[in-house]
C-alpha cells in the first residue's frame, strides 16, 4: 500500500478550521439573544505600515449564529479577534432600544510561528457594536 503525500495543515490553517467549526456549534441568535433584532458589527484596522486592510461590517439577524470571532486579516497571522464578551455586556443594556459600543483592541496572533522568524503581529482593530433590540 502506498501512502499519499498529504500536505501537513499550518497552525493558521489549523486555527481557521476550529473557528469554522466553532460557528457551526454556535446557538443561533434568537435563542442566545432573544431580545436582539439586529446586531452590527464594524470593524476597521490599523497598526501596520502597509496600507491597512479594508474595514469589514457584519451583520446579524434572529437566524444568524451567535458567533462574534474574526480572523486577523493579516495573510501571515493566526490571530483572531473575539468580540463574544463586548456583544454580551452589550445586550444586557435595555434602554433606548438601540445601542451602540465601540472600543480597540490588539492581535495577540503570531507571524509564521512555525518558522525561526515569528513575529507577533502589529495589527490593531477598532471595532463598533450598533444592536437594535425587539423589545
Ligand atoms: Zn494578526
Ligand atoms: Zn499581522
Amino acid at each position: 500500500m502506498k501512502l499519499t503525500s498529504r500536505k501537513v495543515p499550518t497552525f493558521g490553517e489549523q486555527r481557521r478550521a476550529g473557528r469554522q467549526n466553532d460557528r457551526l456549534q454556535a446557538p443561533a441568535m434568537r435563542s442566545r439573544y432573544a431580545n436582539i433584532a439586529k446586531l452590527q458589527i464594524d470593524l476597521s484596522f490599523a497598526g501596520t505600515s502597509r496600507p491597512p486592510p479594508s474595514p469589514q461590517s457584519h451583520s446579524f439577524f434572529p437566524p444568524a449564529r451567535a458567533f462574534f470571532r474574526f480572523a486577523c486579516p493579516c495573510s501571515e497571522c493566526d490571530g483572531e479577534f473575539d468580540l463574544s464578551a463586548s456583544v454580551a455586556e452589550l445586550s444586557e443594556v435595555k434602554r433606548p432600544s438601540a445601542r451602540t459600543a465601540s472600543g480597540r483592541m490588539s492581535c495577540e496572533g503570531v507571524h509564521f510561528r512555525e518558522r525561526a522568524t515569528a513575529t507577533p503581529c502589529p495589527m490593531a482593530l477598532n471595532w463598533r457594536l450598533v444592536i437594535v433590540r425587539s423589545d
